[in-house]
């Protein structure tokens, strides 16, 4: 059990207890132990007991309960509270808007039981009468659950990618590697995955037969050519089933209907019906004598001439990737310390590292104060001596505040390396107010990089709303590079948007946010969703060397005369 699954139960026991109305105090310890445990720098799994009590925000009572849960793999406590709550209940927890205060009073004043019926009441205006419950709020109330519904059984691209290549073991053993082949979205590296899906080359009577294991998936769906399961863990699998042209389905399934139509009215005399010896489906590409289109770029019918012409460029690679712009030490909401980072991007081979805290309004995440800010600054260059030729950035993630405006003065700003400017509070906006706030921070001069352009969080939150085109055009006139936060739940700005970017010549950074150095692998989602908007390693500034990387900085900070 690692440390996060035991903040976990600590977390929805606390909460369990707010909703039940019992002992708030205890219930406020419990969630700062999850807090506290989710940040510990060792695993409480490999700490000898006696030691767990004396770590920090952790009691007697929390204590003996990480104990049990260590050695029994349960919380007696916890299953408790469960038994007495129905799991529509516990199923609200994981709707934005609705904390234990409100789930309560949803239970026990109005005695709603499950999301179906929140959902009808919030419809039928119900909830206003209830204290605490205006008009907003049942309004968002519906906005949220209509958006949970909408993404269950929804996964993240990276969630299906840690499963993936178990499942395509599995999928090889019993059908046989020349069988299968993987396909469809996930293929393409969208963003989120509703289907992980394979060609299978069987009938649809032998894959049924086969699937037929200790935990067979349930089978949702029997068409014609195609079969559709689901796993324990909610994950649907689609097979493309038949016995004869496996690289045709192949073809077919992995690039959208756009591109695979636009691509067979552009080449009617390629021979579909024959089959490659490679992985991908190559060979009609071949036939019809131009540049293989990798699937990722198969969204649209406009790369279909642009493969004609053999213009598409090399797609950056995570190799490219040369330092870390956009990371958080334990200096604010990171857990680990400055030379931790450094020395673990260093492990990497990487060059460089942007640190970029928070800055002094983000209080929640510890920002920084004008004084420590200045602290930080001593101990980079000591750093920076002692780690030579590896250069740490002296940066800050400064909060785009209500009227747009960064958090420091200007005395402050410029003695940063560079600059990020995210907006963290107040989401909840019009889009007019979004792009005041927007083009107000990409106007300041000392902005280098915009950060997670939308504020969004996939499957969960859906940002507000932005004028892509302006923001992107104001980022030209004023130099300002526009971050591709590689987080798997961010990754944004979003990769649609990216091709207007490049053709203003805005550069893009991909970024990854990191918290912990384990933080530093997400560039990858990052690049995988840079190259299905065809960038290049030449347009994405965390791939430029460190010579390049302060070269730019300092022709950046020429052109906007600072
Ligand atoms: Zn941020
Ligand atoms: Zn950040």
């Amino acid at each position: 059990m690692d440390n996060y699954q035991i903040a976990d139960s600590f977390s929805l026991l606390s909460k369990l207890m707010d909703i039940h109305g019992e002992n708030s105090f205890k219930a406020k310890s419990y969630a700062s132990a999850a807090f506290n445990i989710e940040k510990l720098p060792m695993q409480l799994s490999e700490t000898p007991h006696e030691k767990i009590f004396g770590i920090k925000g952790i009691g007697e009572s929390t204590g003996k309960k990480i104990i049990e849960l260590l050695e029994t793999g349960e919380l007696s406590a916890l299953k408790e509270i469960i038994s007495k709550t129905p799991p529509g209940i516990i199923e609200m927890l994981g709707i934005k808007g609705i904390g234990p205060k409100k789930i309560s009073v949803i239970w026990k004043e109005m005695e709603i039981e499950t999301i179906g019926e929140l959902l009808y009441a919030c419809q039928e205006n119900r909830l206003k009468l209830f204290k605490g419950f205006g008009e907003k709020t049942q309004k968002s109330i519906e906005e949220s659950i209509e958006f949970y519904l909408r993404n269950q059984g929804t996964f993240l691209y990276a969630q299906v990618e840690e499963v993936f290549s178990q499942i395509k073991n599995y999928l090889e053993k019993i059908f046989f590697l020349e069988n299968v082949r993987s396909t469809g979205s996930f293929k393409r590296h969208l963003l989120t995955i509703d289907e992980l899906e394979f060609v299978i080359n069987e009938t649809n009577e032998v894959v049924k037969q086969k699937m037929q294991s200790a935990q067979p998936p349930a089978l949702l769906e029997e068409n014609k050519d195609n079969l559709l399961f689901k796993l324990n863990n909610g994950l649907k699998l689609r097979f493309y089933t038949g016995t004869q042209h496996r690289d045709e389905r192949l073809f077919n399934t992995i690039g959208s209907q756009e591109f695979v139509t636009a691509f067979k009215k552009s080449f009617p005399k390629i021979d579909f019906s024959l089959n490659g010896n490679e992985e991908n489906d190559k060979l009609f590409f071949d036939q019809a004598g131009i540049q293989y289109i990798e699937p990722c770029l198969r969204e649209n019918a406009t790369i279909i001439e642009i493969a004609k012409s053999s213009a598409i460029p090399t797609l950056i690679k995570a190799t490219d990737i040369r330092g870390i712009v956009h990371s958080h030490s334990n200096w604010s909401d990171g857990s680990f310390t400055l030379e931790e980072m450094a020395k673990a991007a260093i492990e990497k081979g990487l060059e460089y590292l942007v640190i970029s805290d928070h800055s002094k309004s983000a209080f929640y995440a510890n920002g920084l104060s004008e004084e420590r800010i200045k602290e930080q600054h001593h101990y980079v260059d000591e750093l920076n001596s002692k780690l030579a030729p590896f250069k740490i950035f002296k940066s800050i993630e400064s909060d785009i505040l209500n009227d747009g405006s960064l958090d420091y003065s200007n005395n402050i700003l410029s003695t940063f390396d560079l600059v990020i400017a995210s907006v963290h509070s107040n989401l909840k906006m019009t889009e007019e107010k979004a792009m005041m706030r927007l083009l107000k921070a990409i106007e300041n001069p000392y902005t280098t990089i915009l950060g997670h352009m939308t504020g969004r969080l996939l499957l969960s939150r859906k940002g507000y709303p932005v004028d892509h085109k302006k923001i992107i055009d104001a980022c030209a006139a004023n130099h300002v590079v526009i971050e591709l936060n590689a987080h798997p739940s961010r990754l944004d700005i979003d990769w649609q948007h990216i091709d207007y970017a490049l053709k203003k010549n805005v550069l893009i950074s991909i970024d990854p946010d990191a918290h912990e150095i384990k933080g530093f692998d997400d560039v990858h989602y990052g690049v995988l969703a840079a190259q299905k908007a065809m960038v290049t390693k030449e347009q994405n500034l965390s791939s430029f060397s460190l010579i390049e990387f302060e070269s730019f900085l300092n022709k950046t900070k020429k052109l906007k005369g600072i």
